[in-house]
């Protein structure tokens, strides 16, 4: 199977390697961990495995799959023409010393495992891909996929409003429409009003899920760690969609039992974070793993892996493909990436999550080099420090130098939540 998708076999179980090696230190070492984890924890041992195998099973019967790097591009309107949407992961370095040949040192590690994947030619969601989506997002993004261009087959870029204008929806608009087109033209599959709307619903349900499983976590004692649900989080954008929410549904049935019984997996009054910030891919786990095993829990993720991506669902009870796809503009144009300005959105919900979820204070998660959360993160600091929330501002990478110094902070922290 790997040959046949012409990975670079030495590299990639040099990967497997580190993955597996990490997912255990970290994850199966937990205690009292939700049994419904098991799941994850199948998914995560096959990841290179059969939901590969699966993949390449769809793309066999001809269904076709495609790759993105952003949650701006709308999952509704892959499957609604038939084709499978993965989220390509770069949560890890890979082929540094190639990449920074073709991108500059101080580019975000994102941006850098994104390259160092595919010029490794590690990851296999990558090179099945028949069509890679890109997004004029950050600067770093928009000039990288100009080099990106050059090593994937089939780049389709998306360009996206960096302000919450009329004319920024009607890009918004115009460019989903483009997408329509271009995913149609690659399947071969017209949209009709019946499968936008079971699009629709299939991605709504499952976001429905995430939502559950988020306010299960409002709880004290909290039923299920960062870690965990972090996890979850990732799984979202590669798993198949009615598998993952039924998946999702069933450790929410089990956390409802938990929660009638104070089954907590940290003591009740642990004191309680909120991370916001950057997106955290597979397998970057740095800092949740810090925080947990410091002393506090995660209680929320103000992220596009988290609720920043999962926050809102689409109104489904369009009947043409036109109000179908203003219902999916009005859905997007909500998330509050820290590319638009203003962004004041953001800044009221970190607060509205702080207050929901009960964090005790923030952690506001920042790649290095990227420039928009980084800048962000000062205001975010500032509204915080006026309604008396603590806030500890992380600048970090994918490295594992800096654990030290990052633990000595964090405990510090949160040893002034106590
Ligand atoms: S942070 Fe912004 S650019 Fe990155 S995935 Fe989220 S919406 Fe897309
Ligand atoms: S982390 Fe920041 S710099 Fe990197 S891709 Fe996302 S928005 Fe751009």
């Amino acid at each position: 199977m790997w040959t046949e998708l012409g990975l670079d076999l030495e590299a990639h179980d040099a990967l497997l390697g580190v993955l597996g090696q990490a997912y255990g230190d970290i994850f199966l070492s937990q205690k009292n961990r939700p049994d419904g984890m098991g799941y994850f924890d199948f998914v995560m041992s096959e990841v290179h495995g059969l939901r590969i195998r699966e993949l390449l099973d769809e793309k066999e019967a001809g269904r076709k799959i495609i790759g993105s790097y952003c949650v701006f591009v709308p999952e509704e309107i892959a499957l609604a023409a038939n084709a499978t949407l993965v989220g390509l992961c770069s949560g890890a370095d890979f082929a540094m010393e190639d990449v920074e040949r073709i991108l500059p040192r101080n580019t975000c590690a994102l941006i850098k495992s994104s390259f160092g994947f595919k010029l490794g030619k590690v990851c296999p969601y990558l090179e099945s891909a028949d069509m890679i989506v890109g997004e004029n997002t950050c600067d770093g993004k928009k000039k990288a996929y100009e080099s990106l261009g050059h090593l994937v087959e089939n780049l389709y870029v998306m360009d996206l409003p960096q302000v919450k204008s009329a004319n920024g929806k009607a890009l918004l608009k115009s460019e989903f429409q483009r997408f329509k087109t271009a995913v149609e033209q690659l399947t071969g599959v017209s949209i009709t009003v019946e499968s936008l709307q079971q699009a629709i619903k299939t991605v709504n349900a499952k976001r429905a899920a995430m939502h559950r499983l988020s306010s299960l976590r409002k709880s004290d004692p909290v039923t299920i760690s960062g870690l965990d649900a972090l996890l979850a989080n990732q799984v979202f954008f590669y798993d198949n969609p009615a598998r993952f929410t039924e998946s999702v549904n069933k450790i929410c049935d089990e956390l409802e039992k938990r929660i009638a019984v104070n089954d907590g997996v940290f003591p009740a009054r642990t004191p309680r974070i909120l991370i916001s910030g950057c997106p955290q891919a597979v397998p970057n786990w740095k800092l949740p793993w810090i925080i947990e095993t410091s002393g506090a829990v995660i209680v929320g993720e103000e992220s596009c892996v988290g609720e920043r991506g999962t926050r809102n669902l689409t109104d489904d009870s369009g009947t043409t493909i036109d109000t179908m796809l203003d219902a999916l503009v009005d859905r997007y144009f909500q998330v509050d990436c820290a590319i638009f300005t203003p962004n004041h959105e953001r800044l009221d919900h970190i607060q509205e999550m702080v207050t929901d979820y009960r964090a005790d204070g923030v952690i506001h998660y920042g790649l290095q080099f990227c420039q928009p959360y980084l800048m962000e993160s000062m205001p975010v600091e500032k509204a915080l420090e006026q309604k008396d929330i603590p806030c500890l501002r992380i600048e970090t990478d994918y490295s594992m130098e800096d654990v030290g110094q990052l633990k000595t902070r964090v405990e510090a922290f949160i040893e002034q939540l106590r």
